[in-house]
């Protein structure tokens, strides 16, 4: 099993430089505003560097001697928010320690090992959002800052315990709420939160292998500065295409071992529907080779591209030659819909700490029987 590479996204590292490429309109727009709305929601797909952009705009609200464009990183304030030890800064849930921005390897950590010592994504209590009080009701005139992290996993209780603080805003006190799925926040938060326009770099447009867009290029290029190995532009867009133009969400792909291993999906799940191979070994193979938890990104990115092939659209994955998968034409649409149901079921019963040879078998059968 190959070792799970660490994240290069330290916020400690990133507090005081620039702004993501992608970011750099976003990020003018927040330090210009001449009156800060008290509640921001920082919403959108994973890998977009919400988390990213929210540490160093924190930074740079809380920093006793900013420039115009970034926090000093050197006076008492950015000292402590260094050292964790912000007193005018709360985060929810408390264990999103904020030194830790990586937004795309935070939900993945289900994989049998590590989930055993932490658990997966847990909701934000009440009484999480009742411990701010204190906080919250200090005379002080240091803004003060709270992050609720994953917003959208606030139980009801909770989003109508921190509306009576959305509601009745204390001075100098923002709330800056981050979300990758905010259709699960109640209206009613949504209705007491300004939400900030993130940047997306737009649907690349690849002549001759070169981007035409200048914000596509740049993020292209923080890419393959920040990738350990050479990739081309035109891998990186193929993994921006796949991932909705999440550009941090891209990296990963790009840097993980199952994203090299799409053919072989593919001849895996040939060989499991002509009985070439038995559910079972291929279970035991796999097992060895990846985690379930990206075996199953895996499948949904791949069944993806299958259902594109199978419309008769252009695959988004060049790499592949799907001429030789013709099989794929002949699969009922409403089979291959079953089969992505299927794998999205797997994924939360994943999540509920079941096995991962348990899922990796469920997954097999349901690939050779589809
Ligand atoms: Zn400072």
């Amino acid at each position: 099993m190959p070792e799970k590479q660490t994240s290069p996204y330290f916020a400690s590292d990133i507090y005081f430089t620039e702004p993501l490429p992608w970011l750099a309109q976003t990020w003018q727009m927040l330090i210009n505003q001449s009156q800060l709305s008290h509640a921001l929601l920082f919403a959108g797909v994973k890998g977009l560097g919400k988390r990213h952009l929210v540490w160093q705009f924190v930074a740079y609200l809380l920093c006793q001697n900013r420039d115009s464009q970034r926090a000093c990183g050197s006076c008492q304030s950015c000292l402590w928010l260094k050292d964790i030890k912000q007193p005018n800064l709360k985060l929810i849930p408390s264990h999103h320690l904020p030194t830790l921005i990586d937004e795309v390897d935070k939900n993945k950590k289900s994989s049998a090992k590590i989930n055993q010592d932490k658990p997966a994504k847990s909701s934000i209590k009440i009484d999480d959002i009742r411990a701010l009080t204190p906080f919250l009701s200090q005379h002080s005139d240091a803004p003060r800052i709270v992050v609720v992290d994953d917003a959208d996993t606030m139980t009801v209780a909770a989003a109508n315990a921190l509306l009576k603080s959305l509601e009745e805003p204390a001075p100098n006190v923002y709330f800056l709420l981050i979300t990758d799925s905010p259709t699960k926040l109640l209206p009613t938060i949504l209705s007491r939160v300004q939400r900030v326009a993130l940047t997306i770099p737009t649907t690349p447009i690849i002549i001759q292998g070169h981007a035409k867009d200048n914000n596509i290029q740049a993020t292209v290029n923080y890419i393959k500065s920040h990738l350990n190995q050479n990739v081309t532009d035109v891998q990186i867009q193929q993994a921006l295409n796949l991932v909705q133009n999440a550009p941090l969400q891209a990296m990963e792909l790009l840097q993980s071992d199952w994203y090299a291993k799409r053919d072989l999906w593919l001849k895996t799940w040939h060989a499991l529907r002509t009985g070439k191979r038995t559910s079972t070994a291929a279970s035991d193979y796999w097992q060895g080779e990846v985690y379930l938890q990206d075996f199953i990104e895996l499948c949904h990115i791949m069944l993806g591209e299958v259902m594109r092939v199978r419309y008769e659209m252009p695959a988004t994955t060049q790499d592949i030659n799907w001429q030789a998968y013709s099989f794929i034409a002949n699969i009922p649409i409403d089979r291959l819909s079953a089969l992505q149901q299927t794998i999205a079921d797997i994924q939360r019963s994943g999540q509920q700490n079941v096995q991962d040879k348990l899922g990796y078998d469920k997954l097999m059968q349901a690939l050779a029987e589809t």
